[in-house]
C-alpha cells in the first residue's frame, strides 16, 4: 500500500484517470467501510481510500475534537485488505482557501440532517469537490447508512464530475445495530440502548410494509425510543427518491437521528 500525505503528491504517481475506485472516509475503519473497499476492489482495478476527518462537517468544534481517531488500526486493516493507495492529507493540503469548505445549499434541502446540523452538508459537499477535482476516479464508493449525504452529493456535484457514484448496502451488526465509528463512544449500556432503538424501526418498517395504514403509529414510535435514548432528533418517514414527504409502500424509507447520552446516531430502514 503506498501512502501519500499529500493530493498533489498522489495525482503525480498515480494514473487517476485508470480504473480507479476511490473510497472516501473519516477512520476508526469498521464492517461498513470495509464492505465499501471490497466492493470498489471488486470493480476496479485499484482501489484508493482517504482517512480525513474533516473539519468543515462538524457543527461543533467538541464534536470534532473527541471524534474517534484510530490511524494505527485503520493502517492494519487496509494492509490486510491490500488495498493500493491511502490518502491522509493535511487541512491545509485539502483546502487553499476557506471558500472551498462550504458548498451552499438550498433552503428546501434543509431537511433532516441539513436542519439538525447547520452547516454540515455544506462541509461534506465541500470536501467532496475538492476530492473529485484532483482526484479524477473513476467511481467513488457511498454507504446507504448515510442516504441523505449521497443524495445531495448526487444532486449538487453529479453533473460536475465524471466519476460514477456506486451506492453500497448498510452494513449491521447480527443484533440490527449499523456499524458506525461514532459506536466507538458508546457505553456497553448504551450499545444495547442503540440495539434496542434500531429493533424498533426496524420492525416498525415491516409493519407498515405489510400495512400501510401504521405509518399513523409514529408518534407512539418516537416516544418509545424516546424512552430509550437521551433525545430523539428526528423520526420521519420520506419519499426514498426526492426526500419529500408524498410516501406511498413503494417508496417509503425511515430516517432518524437520536443521542445516547451525547452521542449521536442516524439510521434509515
Ligand atoms: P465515515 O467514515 O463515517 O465518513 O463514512 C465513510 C463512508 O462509509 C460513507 O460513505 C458512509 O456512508 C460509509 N459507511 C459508514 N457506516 C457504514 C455502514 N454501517 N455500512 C455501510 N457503509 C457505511
Amino acid at each position: 500500500m503506498i501512502i501519500f500525505k499529500s493530493i498533489n503528491k498522489l495525482k503525480e504517481k498515480v494514473n487517476i484517470m485508470a480504473n480507479v475506485g476511490f473510497v472516501p472516509t473519516m477512520g476508526s475503519l469498521h464492517k461498513g467501510h470495509i464492505s465499501l473497499i471490497k466492493n470498489s476492489k471488486q470493480k476496479c482495478t485499484k482501489t484508493l481510500v482517504s482517512i480525513f476527518v474533516n473539519p468543515s462537517q462538524f457543527n461543533k468544534s467538541a464534536d470534532y475534537r473527541k471524534y474517534p481517531r484510530n490511524l494505527n488500526n485503520d493502517l492494519k486493516i487496509l494492509k490486510k485488505l491490500k488495498v493500493d493507495y491511502l490518502l491522509i492529507p493535511s487541512i491545509n493540503d485539502v483546502y487553499q482557501t476557506k471558500k472551498q469548505m462550504k458548498i451552499k445549499i438550498n433552503n428546501k434541502d434543509k431537511i433532516l440532517c441539513s436542519k439538525y446540523r447547520p452547516g454540515h452538508f455544506e462541509g461534506v459537499l465541500g470536501v467532496i469537490s475538492v476530492f473529485l477535482k484532483n482526484i479524477k476516479a473513476k467511481y467513488m464508493f457511498l454507504g446507504n447508512k448515510d442516504f441523505q449525504q449521497i443524495y445531495l452529493i448526487k444532486k449538487y456535484l453529479g453533473n460536475k464530475f465524471k466519476t460514477k457514484i456506486v451506492v453500497c448496502k448498510t452494513i449491521r451488526f447480527k443484533n440490527s445495530l449499523a456499524y458506525s465509528s461514532r459506536n466507538n463512544l458508546l457505553s456497553r449500556k448504551n450499545i444495547k440502548n442503540g440495539i434496542l432503538i434500531s429493533n424498533i424501526i426496524k420492525k416498525f418498517h415491516n409493519q407498515i410494509f405489510k400495512d400501510f395504514s401504521k405509518i399513523k403509529e409514529i408518534k407512539n414510535i418516537k416516544h418509545k425510543i424516546s424512552s430509550i435514548c437521551s433525545r430523539v432528533e428526528y423520526l420521519e418517514i420520506r419519499n426514498k427518491k426526492n426526500l419529500k414527504s408524498n410516501i406511498n409502500k413503494n417508496n417509503f424509507k425511515i430516517f432518524v437521528a437520536y443521542y445516547l447520552d451525547n452521542v449521536r446516531l442516524i439510521d434509515n430502514f
